[in-house]
């Protein structure tokens, strides 16, 4: 019905005006690390110390870049990357496709989101990984490995994905595809529906998985974020209902004491706090704040 509506207000373009102009289909990328094809450590691959680190920031790029390449084949006339890992400048600029443009650094209010809005039409996640606590799951956390057990939107546990998702679908954008090892794809699908997803690499644990060629990554990547934004119509943005309740569990105690201490905060536990937040854009920020503070 939407189409027709469109096609419609085309037509009345074109008798006014001339030829209409071919229509926008915006596509928005956010790319992690620890879910690029090859990794396994921070202390190696995805740390900026790490030996390997030059080698997988280019690797995350072309990752990247098939993504991009994906979202161009499925019609994309506009491409925004965020690079959502570290220190927030990992994606090398000189190797991105020059179709894209590039979020870098933080803080930022929209976190691993800066940039999205209801002009987009699909969402994919690049490099992703699961939340903590899962048996088989690369360097899983959430938002912050050193200071954040846990993440809860509404009582539901949500790995970055699904937190990114909410993001989205406060803009009304679905999420159309997911990369990264198989635990965060069953993750995402379960949380998420029925996304495209790519299985990088195979985790047995926390720092070991079994990884294909990157070529083979990037194909897999490639072909599924083509198929994800062609089939964007079919799959719904992860709504959640307001106010958005957040729970942050953190691994330290005092983390959470300090929290509590800003007014409308609570503590349901020793170690967690609670936000009873307008929107899920508002949680962001309210999550952002809290995990740059450098006093604790
Ligand atoms: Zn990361």
């Amino acid at each position: 019905m939407r189409r027709a509506v469109l096609l419609c207000t085309m037509a009345l373009l074109a008798v006014a005006s001339g030829p209409a102009q071919p229509r926008k289909l915006k596509v928005y990328i956010s790319a992690d690390m620890e879910g690029i094809g090859g990794v396994s450590t921070w202390q190696i691959q995805a740390g900026s110390q790490g030996r390997e680190y030059e080698k997988f920031r280019r690797l995350m790029t072309q990752e990247v870049n098939a993504a991009i390449a994906g979202a161009f084949d499925a019609g994309a006339t506009e491409v925004l990357v965020s690079d959502s890992h570290g220190d927030g400048q990992n994606i090398d600029v000189e190797l991105l496709d020059p179709r894209a443009r590039l979020v870098r650094a933080w803080p930022r209010p929209l976190i691993m989101m800066q940039g999205v809005d209801s002009t987009f039409d699909a969402v994919a996640f690049v490099g992703y990984h699961a939340s903590e606590g899962q048996p088989a799951a690369i360097l899983a956390h959430t938002m912050s490995s050193r200071r954040i057990f846990e993440i809860k939107l509404n009582d539901t546990v949500v790995p970055e994905a699904a937190f990114n998702a909410a993001i989205a679908g406060e803009f009304s954008v679905p999420v159309v595809f997911l990369s990264g090892d198989q635990t965060i794809g069953e993750e995402a699908r379960r949380l998420l529906g029925p996304i495209e997803t790519a299985a990088v690499k195979q985790a047995s644990g926390f720092f070991s998985a079994t990884m294909m060629h990157p070529e083979g990554a990037q194909r897999l990547i490639r072909t599924g974020v083509k198929r994800g934004v062609e089939r964007r119509g079919e799959l719904k943005p992860y709504k959640l209902a307001h106010p958005v309740k957040l729970e942050i569990t953190f691994k330290d105690t005092v983390n959470a004491e300090l929290v509590s201490y800003l007014p409308g905060v609570e503590r349901p536990r020793g170690n967690a706090v609670v936000f009873t937040a307008r929107d899920t854009l508002e949680a962001a920020k309210f999550l952002e704040a809290v995990m740059n503070l450098n006093a604790f």
